[in-house]
Order: C-alpha cells, then structure tokens, then sequence
C-alpha cells in the first residue's frame, strides 16, 4: 500500500512543498520540487533525517561568556538531543579561533563540532583580578 509524507524543502527561500510516495520503504515519487535537490531532501528526509546542530558553550576568561558553535554538517536528527547533553557539559577556554574544533566526533557521527567565531581572551579583566 502506497503511503503520502508532506515536506517543505529548506533549501533556498521557495519552501517547495514536497509529497513523497513510498510503498514498503521504497519511495516511489517525490512531487513538487522545482529541482533534484528537493528531491534528494524529501528522500534524506523519509529515510534518514539530519540537521545541523548550532548551540552555545560557556567560555572562561572570554571577552563574551558564551561561544556560538555548530556541526561542521549534518548529523541524524534521532541524535540532536543527545548531541546537545554532551555539549551541555563543554567548558571551553579563551581565547577560541573560528573552525576550532571543539567536540570531535560528536555522538560518534564522525562530525566534529567547531566554533563558529574567534572569541579572544578578556585581557582586561584578568589584568584587572591581578592587581
Ligand atoms: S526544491 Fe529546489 S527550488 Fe524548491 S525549495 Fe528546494 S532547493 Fe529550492
């Protein structure tokens, strides 16, 4: 029996929206998109969702307290929370450069974790605390 699934494609600003035909797991149809890509994400989306994971982690002796950090791709959404408790527990030291790796591996997805900006030390007030 031939089941219906609705997506909208997040690919660019057209939000196509998507209906996938599948029969038993094998998909059959995916009509609505105006190109292959949505295409391929209605069938990612069916079999496989992903996403990107962006977050913050607390940062010592940063000129900011927190630092903006994402998945360098997509990993499986069944593991997103997951991924968030782990990097929950992250404490990282300033200062910080953009694409430093922060988590390698995260959740054993083979996608590391970076940071998404250069975040310096707060010399000032660490010169401060000394005198
Ligand atoms: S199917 Fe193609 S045109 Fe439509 S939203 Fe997705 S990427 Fe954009």
């Amino acid at each position: 029996m031939a089941n219906k699934h609705q997506y909208t494609c997040i690919n660019c600003p057209m939000s196509c929206a998507l209906e996938l035909t599948e029969e038993n797991g094998e998909v059959k149809s995916v009509t609505g998109a105006q190109c292959k890509v949505g295409e391929r994400y209605a069938a990612e989306e069916f079999a496989d969702p992903r996403r990107v994971v962006t977050t913050t982690v607390p940062v010592r002796h940063g000129l900011l307290p927190l630092l903006p950090v994402r998945t360098t791709t997509s990993i499986p959404r069944r593991l997103i929370l997951d991924a968030t408790r782990r990097l929950a527990e992250v404490v990282v030291d300033a200062p910080v450069s953009n694409g430093q790796v922060i988590v390698p591996d995260i959740m054993g997805t083979g996608v590391d974790v970076i940071a998404s900006r250069d975040l310096d030390k707060d010399a000032g007030r660490q010169s401060q605390a000394r005198v």
